[in-house]
């Protein structure tokens, strides 16, 4: 008996590794890309001639790519927060649609970018909670609904919706994109994993993003849940108590 829990302990500790070496591999390349955008694009604009509207559209880029890095660092930091327990939420009375359209803004142009249509259904939702984090919460969801969107359909939507049911908020955001596997879905909201096949290949990521979405609505003694289905696209469903 004894040797059957060594080993299963050494198995254990063998997956911890791989996904801990996966991680680092992502997390170099999440860091590497944006910095070697930044250095090419700068390195063109101090050597060569250019226009005026050239060097709006380079420092669009950089300024771009910089964000990128810096929404890498704050999740690496949630990360950390999580880990320690100390991660704090403020809550006051938040007007939802308001977090929405903010929400919206900071999607957009990615949005454009993979050709998605972001809808949204929001009416008069209110609730306490920390509206910096339920941003953050919103607009992870609304960024995975966009970088998981499938390239083989033609009409493809993100949509955000918010519902006041009295004594909770439940909020959704729902995509027709490439969806979870079955048996993948209870595995998704754990630190660092990604569904790993041809189609989430070539999309970036740390695998972080859910992991603390989770812990964000937990803070809020809400929960998360998903449904989803492979080449139809996923639900996630938020439940905030009032
Ligand atoms: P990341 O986006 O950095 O990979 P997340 O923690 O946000 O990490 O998500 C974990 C994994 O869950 C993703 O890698 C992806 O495989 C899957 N996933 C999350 N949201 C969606 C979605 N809307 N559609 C399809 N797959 C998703």
């Amino acid at each position: 008996l004894r040797n059957i829990t060594t080993e299963k302990e050494i198995q254990k500790l063998k997956e911890v590794d791989k996904i801990k070496t996966n991680f680092i591999a992502n997390i170099s390349h999440e860091l590497r890309t944006p910095l070697a955008a930044i250095k090419a694009y700068t390195e063109t604009m101090l050597n060569m001639p250019m226009t005026l509207e050239e060097i709006q559209e380079f420092l669009t880029i950089i300024q771009t790519q910089s964000e990128r890095l810096e929404n890498l660092l704050n999740d690496l930091l949630d990360f950390s927060q999580i880990e320690s327990n100390t991660m704090k939420i403020v809550k006051e009375n938040t007007d939802i649609c308001k977090i929405v359209e903010n929400v919206v803004k900071s999607a957009k142009q990615m949005a454009s970018d993979y050709n998605v249509d972001i809808m949204v259904d929001c009416k008069n939702v209110t609730v306490n909670c920390d509206p910096g984090r339920m941003e953050q919460v919103l607009l992870n969801l609304v960024t995975n609904a966009i970088k998981f969107s499938d390239k083989s359909k033609e009409e493809r939507y993100a949509k955000i919706e918010a519902i006041d049911e009295d004594d909770q908020i439940r909020l959704m955001v729902s995509d027709n994109g490439i969806g979870i596997p079955g048996d993948k879905l209870d595995k998704i909201f754990d630190k660092f994993y990604r569904v790993d096949n041809d189609l989430t290949y070539s999309i970036p990521g740390t695998g972080l993003g859910l992991a603390i979405v989770r812990e964000i609505v937990q803070l809020h003694k809400g929960t998360i849940q998903v449904e989803s289905e492979e080449g139809k696209g996923s639900i996630f469903t938020v439940i905030i108590p009032k």
